[in-house]
């Protein structure tokens, strides 16, 4: 993205947004470093804790998982075939997603999301015991079917958490984890960021031409264009999460039977992938 920056020739500040007054239709920013920016509209990707959506005064809904992702670089001992894979464990969700391969073998990236308290024992511990902890669970949850599992760095969680907002004000419009975030079991947080900022383009690009870009009216075409995906998303990964931690008996026999007829289907496999993208 620098490189593209750079190549367009866009101004560009190494500095932290700091605070927002509007004016008229448009936003003044005020940067760590002092400096003032007049905009007619600030897009806000500044992340979960966006600091941009706290000074714009935009609603947001948050509720806690109580859970933690837990993410770290991996040596397996086996070829990925460029391949993710997922076991969820009832508590706890498993994910190795495949890296590029380096001189010490193939590596994968590890997403485990796992109660809070367990989490946060588990990074407690010093190095040699963080491992030992880590290839007793990971054979017993993958049965090495990637062979032996071995963190190449320290475990680091994240709180886990459901969040939307009302995703503009005026002069003001949010994008990524800013302006929603869902449970990382579906891998489509980064997606769903994408999907903001192109459907945010869209309606700036076909907005009529009196219209200035940070305009209310056409930032409300913008939520109102985001809500349908958004909500979607949220409901799929927040069912999934709920799906996969039902313990009864009839609730896990129904789960699984789904899953192996997706499985069995793979026009049905490839529609739910088609959706997933966004296509
Ligand atoms: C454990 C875990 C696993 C995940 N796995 C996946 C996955 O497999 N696939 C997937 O698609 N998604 C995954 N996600 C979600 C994905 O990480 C996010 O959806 C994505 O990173 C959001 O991108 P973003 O640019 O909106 O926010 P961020 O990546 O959080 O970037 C925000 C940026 O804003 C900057 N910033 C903050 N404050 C200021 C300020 N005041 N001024 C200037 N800059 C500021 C931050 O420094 C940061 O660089 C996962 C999330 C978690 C927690």
């Amino acid at each position: 993205l620098q490189q593209a920056v750079q190549v367009m020739g866009i101004e560009w500040h190494e500095d932290r947004f700091e605070r927002l007054e509007t004016r008229g239709l448009g936003v003044r920013v005020t940067t760590g470093q002092g400096r003032a920016l007049d905009a007619v509209l600030l897009v806000g990707a500044d992340g979960a804790r966006s600091p941009v959506r706290l000074a714009a005064g935009i609603e947001h809904h948050y509720t806690p998982y109580g859970d933690m992702g837990v993410v770290a670089h991996l040596d397996i001992g086996l070829p990925h075939q460029n391949r993710a894979c997922q076991w969820f464990t009832g508590d706890s969700v498993f994910a190795l997603l495949p890296m590029p391969d380096t001189a010490d073998g193939p590596q994968a990236s590890l997403v485990w999301s796992m109660p809070e308290g367990r989490a946060r024992e588990w990074q407690a511990l010093d190095a040699d015991a963080q491992q030992a902890f880590f290839a007793a669970h990971a054979r017993a949850i993958t049965g090495d079917r990637l062979g032996p599992l071995r963190l190449r760095t320290r475990p680091q969680g994240f709180p886990l958490t459901l969040e939307r907002s009302a995703m503009v004000a005026p002069g003001v419009a949010l994008v990524g984890d800013a302006a929603h975030r869902v449970h990382p079991l579906a891998g489509q947080g980064l997606n769903l960021g994408l999907g903001d900022v192109h459907d945010l383009l869209d309606v700036l690009r076909t907005r009529e031409p009196q219209r200035a870009l940070g305009d209310p009216r056409v930032l409300a075409r913008y939520r109102r264009r985001r809500a349908e995906p958004v909500w979607a998303m949220s409901l799929v990964t927040d069912g999934l999460h709920r799906l996969f931690g039902a313990s009864n008996a009839p609730t896990a026999w129904a789960r699984n039977q789904g899953m192996r007829l997706v499985d069995n289907l793979p026009f049905l496999k490839r529609c739910l992938i088609r959706a997933a993208v966004g296509d």
